[in-house]
This record gives structure tokens, sequence and C-alpha cells, in this order.
């Protein structure tokens, strides 16, 4: 059983999160290590329902104000838009606010600086996780609760793994996923071929087509297409599915507790603004359930847990709950929990 601490929405969230961070440090008796990245996500270009810059002044102020030395921390996609690089995904950071304290895309230039952190689990013997953040003391994982067309609704467990991991890990993550045009449904506006960073894609007036040989199943075509032509029910994705031979969420929870072990990380997420796609999508979006809240833990799966059952009291069930299963089973953190409002 681990603690949640909860305060609802309506407190700013400045001071909200400095009081949830003050409640962990006291009564986990959690001690701050003297740099702290703080993990963020800087919203894709067009995304409007990230975490705002000034979230997180607050959580600044407390950090420095104890004399530690915070960053933004942050890692590149897997697939075209403006987070792909160091060079796009800083300009990117500025653009959006992120100016207070420097910013470091913790997986190199390109994705090439990962450690390669050994878990011995079912999926993968060692994970890839950005090097600066796999040498990190502790990292102050702040994450916005929401949806993602393959991981489901979440926010601590996703921000860990995907977000956490170099470019050779997100892309061990996302290899079984090869998704599939159904032309019937799909308007040839070729959007999908332009975030198609191994040009996989061809798309004519009549057809748009996958080209499974260069396709690295890195999912952005499925996130961007609004026209809900890209399928992952694919076969071969299908028989994943149903064997679990090669199940994206459960290599995600893998590379969770890669990112998690042997630190004392404190949990943030944010149920504020929950939208059904994720904040790496370049579009606006609407909220779907009024906002939560702020939760703090230290174990990542009762917080996304915390967050997932408030959804469902806010009247929503959303999908997550069954890679928390297998996260649990690994021994990544525990899905009972006591939520304590503060
Ligand atoms: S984004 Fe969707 S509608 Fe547009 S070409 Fe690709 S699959 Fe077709
Ligand atoms: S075709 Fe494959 S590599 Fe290209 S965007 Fe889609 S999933 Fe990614």
């Amino acid at each position: 059983m681990s603690n949640v601490y909860f305060i609802p929405a309506g407190t700013c969230a400045k001071e909200a999160s400095v009081r949830l961070l003050q409640a962990v440090l006291e009564r986990e008796q959690v001690t701050l290590a003297d740099q702290i990245p703080i993990k963020v996500h800087f919203g894709e270009k067009g995304n409007r329902t990230y975490l705002k810059p000034e979230m997180y002044d607050g959580l600044i102020d407390f950090l420095q104000g104890h004399g530690i030395d915070c960053r933004f921390s942050e890692t590149s996609v897997l697939y075209g838009g403006e987070r792909f690089s160091r060079e796009k995904h800083l300009k990117l950071a500025e653009a959006h606010g992120f100016t207070r304290i420097p910013v470091k895309i913790e997986d190199g230039a390109n994705g090439e600086e990962a450690a390669d952190v050994k878990v011995g689990l079912k999926h993968f013997q060692s994970c890839a996780v950005a090097k600066g953040l796999a040498e990190a003391e502790q990292i102050l994982v702040c994450s916005h609760f929401k949806g993602h067309k393959l991981a489901g609704f979440g926010g601590a467990v996703k921000q860990l793994s995907m977000g956490c991991a170099a470019k050779g890990g997100k892309m061990a993550m996302h290899l079984s996923v090869k998704p599939k045009i159904f032309n019937l449904f799909c308007k040839h506006c070729g959007l999908c071929a332009t975030r198609c960073q191994v040009k996989a894609i061809t798309v004519t007036r009549k057809k748009a087509v996958i080209d499974h040989e260069k396709c690295i199943g890195c999912g952005a075509c499925f996130s961007i297409c609004r026209h809900h032509a890209v399928s992952i029910l694919s076969w071969a994705g299908l028989k994943n599915m149903l064997f679990g031979a090669n199940n994206f969420r459960e290599k995600l929870v893998e590379y969770a507790y890669a990112a998690h072990r042997g630190k004392k990380n404190i949990y943030l997420n944010f149920a504020m603004s929950v939208t059904r796609g994720c904040d790496c999508e370049p579009l606006p979006m609407r909220a779907c359930i009024p906002d939560i809240g702020i939760f703090a833990s230290t174990d990542p799966v009762a917080i996304d847990q915390a967050c997932l059952d408030a959804a469902e009291k806010a009247g929503k069930k959303f999908k997550g709950s069954e890679q928390l299963a297998y996260a649990e089973k690994i021994g990544l953190g525990s899905r009972k929990y006591e939520l304590i409002e503060i």
C-alpha cells in the first residue's frame, strides 16, 4: 500500500504543487538530491493543453530556495515534428516559455546518448534510458494525466517510460506495432507521410500505403490521422495482442521500471485539461472531463491508479489499468493506495 497525496482542482497549481511536494518530503521521509531534473513535456507545436511553464513555478521556487540545482528535462521523439532533435526541441521549449531554468535534452543531439540499464524482465534484459536521466540520483517526474492512442490513459508510468527513454529505447518499445491504412477512410491528405521520419508512407490520389519494411512502428501516423484511417490492428498487431508475444504496454512498463529503479523519485500528476490525445499531438484538443486536481507520491503505479480511479468517479472509465497490473507484477509499485487529501 502506498500513499498518494491529493489537492482537488480549485487551488492555484503553483501553491498546490509545493504543498504536495512538502507532504511527500515530510511524510515519506524523502530527502532532496543536490541536482534534480524536472521531467516535463514541452507540448508539441500546435498542442494547447500541455502543462504550461507557470505550473512549475512553485516547484522551482521551492527547489531553488533549498539550494538545489534544477533543470527542465526532456528526450527527443522518434517521429518528425518539432521535438525530433535537440536543436528543434530546445527551440520549441523556448517558444512555449520554458525559459526560467536551463533545459536539457537528456539523450543528446539526436538520441544517441543512452545508458544501458539492466532489468532482466520478460521483454527486455536491458533498457536504453536517456543518459542524463539514468545518471540522475533523483527525478521530479511531473506528468500531465491524459490519454494516448497506443498507451492508454496515465501519467507517471508513461512519463517514466517513453518520456525517459533514449531514441533507441523508444524504437525498441514500438517495433512490434506496424500500422496499416484503411483506404475506405483515407482522404489522401498526406499528413501522415509528412510525419513519417523514415519515409515509409506513400500517398497518391487513390491510396496511401505503409511500407512495413521501412516502418519502425513509431506510431506517429496513427496519432496524426484525423480521419481514423490508420489502424494498429494489423494481423501482426492482433497476434501480439492475443498472444502477448510483443506487448507494447508491457514494454512500456518495463522501461518505466528501468527509469525508476534505484532512484528516490518524486511523482506529481496533474489531472487537469485531461484530453483523450497526448501532448505529443500537434492539435488543439478539448478536455474530456472536468479538472480533478494534482496528485503526488513516491510510487508511480499508485499515483496513476489514483488518477484513473478519480477519473472514473468523474464519470469516465479509461483504458490504462491493464499496464498497471503488469507494473505491479514486476515490482514497479502498488495499485493499492491510500488517498490523503491535504
Ligand atoms: S493522414 Fe490519414 S487521411 Fe491523411 S493520408 Fe494519412 S491515412 Fe490518409
Ligand atoms: S509508417 Fe511507421 S515509421 Fe512511419 S509514421 Fe507510421 S508508424 Fe511511424
